[in-house]
């Protein structure tokens, strides 16, 4: 057996464990457990220094996941309403996501798609197969990104009888994204006959998951290092998240831990409004003041995208801080990173 499906058929999914080696009270967690099953493989257990530290708020059930709240929902992003097949959903006018997998290394506590842990649903070759035939169908389409679950944990041939099937039935697909946490959760994953299939379907862009410094091990910068020496194009995705990366030095530090793994920065994104992850949740306020902290005192490079997936399926929207104070007849006057006042007189 490859070593990365050991050390997933080892993760714990049992919460006494994990109220026994934290001291945690195992009635609650059980109950937690019960609605959002939990998943952690040891590797990324052995990782954790304390309890709430950044890497056990992301992993370990809290009981604070079973409060609710009223602005919390099911499924904020409205994908049932834009779901075209099974297995993929369309908002955009030339990009759609695939989702070819059910399974993640590791269940996120703040995952977006937090409802399908309970559904434990498994992707059928008939769904690819329908998803495969909307992609080749719909020549508007010019990027699709491969999502999940985590499309990395489809064994090598699975993936690749997709990955093929686009490149060979859908000639108009211009780029290929999949988006994955394992180079973080799981890096055992990227091995080297994986990297050697990927490479094989360029132009592809791999987006991975990191929340905080504290992440990159040095299995995971192996990982990260394998996947750019195959020149593939790595970009990042960090959710916004209260007692993790809500701190401006916390941010600017991962910026700069992915830009030396080769990694580019390409969003944050406001926590989503999901059903169990109040405790997460961070005021707008804070996102701005962590970009403002970014823009100008850190290269342009650590510079991501600060948005918004609108709750009803409005799509993402940039949130940005405000550097114009007046507009005027003859030009517009800024305030610029650090607080200084300058104007740009405009033509007409
Ligand atoms: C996020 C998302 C995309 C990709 O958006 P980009 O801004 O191009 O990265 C595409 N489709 C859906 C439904 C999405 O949620
Ligand atoms: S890896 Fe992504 S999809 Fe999977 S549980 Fe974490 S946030 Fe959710």
């Amino acid at each position: 057996m490859e070593t990365w499906k050991k050390i997933l058929s080892q993760s714990v999914t049992d919460t006494d464990q994990l109220a026994k080696i934290f001291g945690l009270p195992p009635d609650e967690l059980r109950r937690v457990n019960a609605i959002f099953p939990c998943r952690i493989p040891k590797t990324i257990l052995k990782r954790i220094k304390y309890a709430g530290d950044p890497i056990f708020k992301q992993c370990i059930p809290a009981p604070a996941e079973l409060h609710s709240d009223n602005d919390l929902m099911d499924d904020p992003l409205g994908e049932i309403r834009f779901k075209k097949r099974d297995v993929i959903v369309k908002k955009y006018p030339d990009r759609c996501l695939f989702l070819v997998s059910g399974e993640c290394a590791m269940y996120c506590r703040f995952c977006t798609r937090k409802r399908k842990f309970r559904e434990s649903f498994n992707v059928t070759r008939t769904q690819i197969d329908e998803g495969l035939d909307y992609i080749a169908k719909h020549t508007e389409l010019r990027d699709v990104l491969i999502s999940g679950g985590d499309p990395l944990l489809l064994d090598d041939d699975k993936l690749e009888y997709i990955l093929k099937n686009i490149r060979l039935r859908a000639p108009h697909i211009r780029i290929i994204r999949i988006g994955t946490r394992t180079p973080g959760v799981l890096p055992e994953r990227i091995t080297a006959k994986l990297v050697k299939m990927l490479k094989k379907y360029h132009p592809l862009y791999l987006n991975i998951h990191f929340n905080h410094p504290e992440e990159f091990s040095p299995q995971c910068c192996r990982a990260l290092r394998r996947l750019a020496d195959a020149g593939i194009v790595l970009g990042s995705q960090t959710v916004l998240l209260k007692g993790v990366n809500d701190d401006p030095e916390v941010m600017r530090e991962l910026m700069w831990k992915l830009l030396e793994n080769r990694v580019r920065p390409y969003y944050i994104f406001q926590c989503d409004l999901i059903y169990g992850t109040e405790h997460f949740r961070t005021p707008l306020k804070k996102g701005m003041e962590i970009m403002k902290a970014l823009r100008g005192w850190s290269s342009g490079m650590a510079n991501p995208h600060f948005v918004i997936d609108l709750p009803g399926g409005g799509g993402k929207v940039p949130v940005v801080p405000e550097y114009l104070i007046d507009q005027q007849h003859s030009g517009f006057l800024y305030r610029n990173y650090c607080g200084e006042e300058y104007f740009y007189p405009d033509c007409e």
